[in-house]
């Protein structure tokens, strides 16, 4: 008997939390209150004891909150930014939006993160950023990585786009939220994202007094005060809609981020030991909230073994088939195919397999046991 299974499952997970979220949306309704102020607020404030974090500023999406920062720091056009290749295209799509370099670098071939040694390589005299990508979920090596920013004198702005909630231990034992050991931290409540709205939001942290007003006043049209303009600015605000929506499902968060635990310590228990599968690699500092669980396929034909779970109802996705120095819009002498290797090597064989937090035992079940038939 064919299951349908779904990458995430929203329509579930509405369900059980139908009736709060149903009556944020229709206090903001009742108080017209659509933009800015109420909600959106009271979201900001319940975000920041969350993450322990002095600053968050609420925007439209991920990708503005990514701009917003770059913009924040007042980089200045041919300043060299170091990012992975192997992301989704927004973290390199600011940096080259606003004129400066995008430096890409390979990254760890276990963790899917940053290489430290390619980090550290790629810093020149020009270098004034690193934005690490906590990739699938899990945390780049950030002491290594805030250790290499102190030695350079470079800020770091961390993708936590797919990482809200992990929690990373530095080597002394301190612990950090993800996205406020930078200087700046962003984040995306896309839908899908580990803690989604209902379309489009994002949000930026910092500790930084000064960058967070000067990042506020940018997402909005660069005044601090009323139609006075100090900084050439965006539009990038958060609906009152979509914080209330976000305001219930924080309350859930770190339920959820348990939910999509469990369900990756299954699939690591029924592929851990198939040799044509490599499971995600685990960086010991940090936790993992598996925006995504992601295989590697050891000499298995991707493309063949997809087809065969989706004729059973079970979808897949490849995240990421082409890395950015690979991209058609990104293209650049400085990169020759087969110069970032591993990330070219991880296009090549990574499977990323349903993942959220509805889940039931038997569906992970049927998954295992199906991709495991193919081999
Ligand atoms: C989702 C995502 C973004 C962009 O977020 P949007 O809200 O879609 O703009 C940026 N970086 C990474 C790594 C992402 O996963």
């Amino acid at each position: 008997m064919t299951m349908e299974i779904q990458m995430v499952d929203l329509k579930s997970q509405y369900q059980k939390i139908k009736q709060q979220i149903d009556a944020g949306i229709q206090e903001v309704i009742d108080s017209t209150t659509f933009i800015k102020g109420g909600k959106v607020n009271e979201f900001q404030q319940h975000l920041e004891d969350y993450l322990g974090v002095k600053h968050v500023i609420p925007v439209g999406n991920g990708t503005d909150a990514l701009l917003i920062a770059l913009m924040g720091l007042g980089l200045q056009p041919g300043d060299e930014v170091i990012t992975p290749t192997f992301t989704f295209i927004a973290t390199a799509e600011v940096v080259a939006l606003l004129g400066l370099t995008p430096v890409l670098v390979d990254v760890d071939y276990d963790t899917f993160n940053i290489s430290i040694d390619a980090l550290e390589q790629a810093i020149t005299p020009k270098t004034k950023a690193i934005i690490p990508v906590h990739l699938f979920g899990q945390h780049a090596d950030m002491d290594a990585i805030m250790e290499i920013a102190h030695t350079h004198n470079l800020y770091v702005v961390e993708d936590a786009c797919q990482s809200i909630g992990a929690v990373y231990t530095f080597a002394d034992g301190s612990k950090a939220q993800s996205g406020c050991m930078g200087h700046i931290g962003c984040t995306s409540f896309f839908p899908s994202k580990n803690l989604g709205c209902y379309g489009d939001g994002g949000a930026i942290f910092t500790n930084n007094d000064v960058l967070a007003i000067k990042m506020r006043a940018i997402a909005n049209h660069g005044m601090e005060v009323r139609y006075h303009h100090d900084y050439v600015g965006v539009n990038s605000r958060l609906d009152s809609i979509q914080a209330a929506i976000l305001d219930v499902k924080l309350k859930y968060l770190d339920n959820y981020i348990r939910a999509r635990q469990v369900v990756a310590a299954e699939y690591d228990k029924a592929f851990s030991n198939v040799e044509q599968l490599i499971i995600p690699g685990r960086n010991l500092s940090s936790t993992h909230v598996f925006h995504q669980y992601t295989l590697k396929l050891n000499g298995v034909d991707r493309a063949g073994l997809q087809t065969h779970l989706q004729a059973r109802g079970i979808p897949s996705m490849v995240y990421y088939p082409v890395p950015l120095h690979m991209q058609k819009a990104y293209k650049d002498k400085r990169y020759q195919e087969g110069d970032l290797p591993v990330a070219e090597k991880l296009a090549a064989c990574v499977l990323s397999l349903p993942i959220h937090t509805e889940m039931s035992e038997k569906q992970i079940q049927y998954i295992t046991e199906n991709l495991i038939d193919y081999l």
